[in-house]
């Protein structure tokens, strides 16, 4: 009897288990069918996407480079993704690339964190802020110290995907049409200037700005402002600075190296197969790194044409008055992160960095360049 019982329970059980067996095979096949038709359509599809900037069209350097990204994407993926790029004001204002594309009604933008500092103040770290990061060391704080995820973390509640792609290289401090002698000269100076840059200038008397590029010639021409910065010679001359303004000041103490940015919607960067996204890492990458190329390349070339043919007075900024600044900018850097949680999360993470790759450059590049100059 307990034999016979066993042996009616066995065949019981081989029942319920071939059963359920066979389900879990058809619910997975059924399964894998719905996600290889809907892969199929992903990885086949045509993407026609629109790209948005706070640049000129085919502005030099910083308006080049969505147009490049968008020219190494159709190559790269075979002409399944194609990317119009729209300069600033044409289909939305050159400040409003951030709301377009975290609303959806543009898929991509291409633009300056530290124009987005009302909205999210602490987006200006991955931009630039005074006495920070130069371009290499940006770079390697974003792309290898922990930044990206931080910047990533912060643009998720906006609905962007952010991705490095482009870097001036230093600034300069900019147009004058006074000298700059002592910190009573920028007392109500009413000047271009973004980000912390321009919270700096507040705090020494001035009075900061924030236009974009596109209105700064007529601005400063007309005295709408008293002085402006922009990026370097190879930009500043293409904007004809020098017809407005005589004296070009150094060093850009507030811009050090400004990396420019990507903006993606998130919903669309999640739409995309996984190959596309891919080639638009690569390509920004790629974007990232050669625009800083470019501006290196050709800024020695702009600033010699500007002094030797345009007759422009190049002054440095007295050291005084470039302490006084770093005083301020660092007293308004740890003032922002005692009132803000997620500025006192990233600036955390971006000094540590400066000071660790600081404290490196000290014997190697720094040590090196001043071998090399002397
Ligand atoms: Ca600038």
């Amino acid at each position: 009897m307990v034999g016979n019982g066993l042996c009616k329970f066995r065949k019981n059980m081989m029942k319920i288990f071939t059963y359920t067996f066979l389900t879990l095979i058809l619910v997975s096949c059924s399964n894998a069918q719905d996600i290889s038709s809907n892969d199929d359509e992903k990885v086949y599809k045509e993407y026609n996407w629109r790209l948005v900037t706070s640049w000129p069209k085919n502005y030099p350097g910083l308006g080049m480079a969505p147009e490049r990204i968008a020219d190494l994407v159709e190559e790269m993926s075979n002409g399944q993704m194609k990317i119009t790029v729209f300069g600033a004001e044409e289909q939305v204002p050159a400040f409003g690339v951030f709301d377009a594309v975290s609303n959806g009604s543009h898929q991509m933008g291409h633009s300056g964190g530290y124009f987005w500092k009302g909205k999210v103040p602490a987006a200006q770290f991955f931009t630039s802020v005074p006495f920070g990061l130069t371009a290499d060391e940006i770079n390697a704080w974003v792309n290898r110290g922990g930044g990206l995820e931080l910047w990533r973390e912060i643009y998720a509640p906006f609905n962007i995907y952010p991705i490095p792609a482009g870097n001036t290289g230093t600034q300069m401090f900019g147009w004058f049409n006074k000298e700059i002698n002592s910190l009573e000269d920028i007392k109500g100076l009413k000047m271009r200037i973004p980000g912390i840059g321009g919270e700096v200038l507040k705090e020494a008397g001035g009075i900061p700005v924030t236009l974009p590029g596109g209105e700064l010639f007529t601005a400063l021409q007309t005295g709408v402002i008293d002085a402006t910065e922009w990026v370097g010679p190879y930009n500043d001359l293409t904007f004809g600075f020098h017809q407005a303004a005589k004296y070009y000041y150094y060093p850009g103490w507030h811009e050090p190296g400004p990396m420019l940015e990507l903006l993606i919607n998130k919903d669309a960067w999640e739409s995309l197969p996984k190959h596309l996204q891919v080639i638009i890492e690569t390509a920004s990458k790629a974007v990232n790194q050669d625009m800083l190329d470019e501006y290196l390349a050709k800024n020695n070339q702009a600033l010699t044409e500007l002094v030797n043919v345009h007759g422009v007075e190049l002054r440095k900024l007295p050291d005084d008055v470039i302490e006084e600044f770093r005083k301020i900018s660092n007293k308004i850097l740890n003032d922002l992160s005692e009132e803000d949680e997620t500025i006192a999360k990233v600036y955390s993470s971006y000094l540590k960095f400066k000071k660790d790759v600081s404290a490196y450059h000290k014997i190697s590049e720094d040590a090196f360049i001043e071998a090399r100059n002397k």
